[in-house]
């Protein structure tokens, strides 16, 4: 008999799918890595989408641009590996502070073929070792929105100087004040001298090797994971440290890998876990009975719905995500009571019509259905916000939850109704 959503069956499906491109995630990794540059080569488009979605002033000097590839490149008129080097020349020329150059490839840099993987190696050759040449993929073509971080740390992993050493790598771009969070509460259960890929700036990225081990922050990194593996380093499998049990689940997994008892981690964190489980409580009166349904988005849905449902008291009816990666998923899976529809991929006309007849009270989506969902009467979420809110571990448990009771708090209002009131009155 199934009892977790580990073991239920998959509905997988390859259609139409409403998502973010890959180059959404510069938006946070240009803040993240602080001597970094990323080149998109690119249209006009990807330039909109990443001045529009990063918001920068006109006066600031963004570590993040776009090579454009005008008609004579894409016609094969020009040769766009000799304006990309000279475009790269012009930049490393003007900025000096750069260490680590991303190519970001796109969808007409994919549809006319340029190799820029052996651009970065060349380009890499004539500008390093003062700066470190790298690229990956951010097109729409292949890419969900979160996978963009996926394909650049994936792309770091190869160049990492190698080491013997029994080190914790911490893997995920966290907003720094989560992630100095992170490492307070590993130093407190004796895990000193933790790394982070990526690092903040190049010379602090981390050595891997055969002893390393290595915890994922984001539940979107499977290339990564896969690239570290390949160096030899070991995955600490673990539940993503969402909410109060997310979070010491994930604190003694990681514990238990450096030979911590679980107890050290209940000593260490009662505190925060009571102020996390305080605030969790806070925002579950209004979450509690309520039923969700998770399109697929950011790749965090699969530990979001463990969240919700264990922590919170909502029913999922489906788990959407754009890719299931077991060795990723799976303990979250397991902490997921049997009963939602476990969806990978998307078609998207049929998924709506699932929605639409299930008439959940929140759905979390992409922006461009959740105005189509709202003008039909249903309350949405917004995938990407739950990326760029800091939501992980104990001291943003609180406003994890609150960012899903506030559209049932907006409907309620608007009706003129108690939030907790909802289901009767309809
Ligand atoms: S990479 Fe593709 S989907 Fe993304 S902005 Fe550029 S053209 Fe659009």
């Amino acid at each position: 008999m199934t009892t977790t959503c580990k073991s239920a069956p998959v509905l997988k499906e390859r259609g139409q799918r409403e998502v973010f491109c890959g180059l959404t995630g510069i938006i946070w990794l240009h803040r993240k890595m602080q001597d970094a540059f990323f080149l998109v080569v690119g249209s006009r488009t990807c330039a909109h989408l990443l001045q529009s979605a990063a918001g920068v002033m006109i006066f600031a000097e963004p570590r993040f641009g776009t090579a454009i590839l005008e008609e004579k490149d894409l016609a094969g008129m020009a040769d766009a590996n000799e304006e990309l080097d000279r475009e790269v020349a012009r930049l490393l020329a003007r900025r000096p502070d750069i260490r680590q150059l991303f190519l970001v490839g796109s969808c007409p840099s994919e549809v006319i073929k340029l190799d820029l993987t052996r651009a970065a190696e060349r380009l890499s050759a004539e500008h390093g070792p003062a700066v470190r040449v790298l690229n990956f993929s951010g097109s729409g073509i292949e890419t969900t929105f979160t996978q963009g971080e996926d394909a650049c740390l994936a792309s770091m992993v190869p160049a990492l100087p190698q080491t013997e050493a029994a080190d914790l790598l911490l893997v995920g771009a966290l907003p720094d004040v989560v992630e100095d969070q992170a490492l307070s509460l590993l130093a407190q259960i004796g895990l000193k001298g933790v790394r982070c890929l990526p690092g903040k700036r190049a010379e602090l990225d981390p050595a891997v090797g055969p002893n390393t081990r290595f915890a994922l922050t984001q539940p979107f990194l499977g290339d990564t994971h896969a690239a570290l593996v390949r160096r030899g380093a070991q995955h600490i499998a673990a539940p993503f440290p969402f909410g109060a049990e997310g979070t010491t689940l994930w604190l003694k997994a990681v514990a238990a890998a450096f030979g911590i008892a679980p107890e050290v981690v209940d000593q260490v964190t009662a505190a925060p876990r009571a102020r996390a489980e305080k605030a969790i409580a806070a925002a579950a009166t209004t979450l509690r009975g309520k039923s969700i349904f998770f399109l697929p988005d950011s790749q965090l849905e699969i530990p979001l719905a463990r969240f919700l449902v264990r922590e919170c008291g909502m029913t999922a009816i489906e788990i959407g995500t754009p890719y299931l990666h077991s060795d990723l998923h799976n303990p979250d899976l397991d902490l997921i009571p049997a009963g939602p529809t476990i969806s990978e991929g998307q078609d998207v006309d049929l998924q709506l019509d699932r929605v639409r007849a299930a008439r959940p009270d929140l759905t979390v989506c992409g922006l461009g259905l959740a105005n189509p969902l709202e003008a039909e009467g249903l309350s949405t979420k917004w995938a990407i916000e739950l990326v760029f809110t800091p939501v992980h571990f104990y001291e943003q448990a609180g406003d994890l939850a609150a960012l899903f009771a506030r559209p049932l708090r907006r409907r309620a209002t608007l009706r003129g109704q108690h939030p907790n009131m909802m289901e009767a009155a309809e």
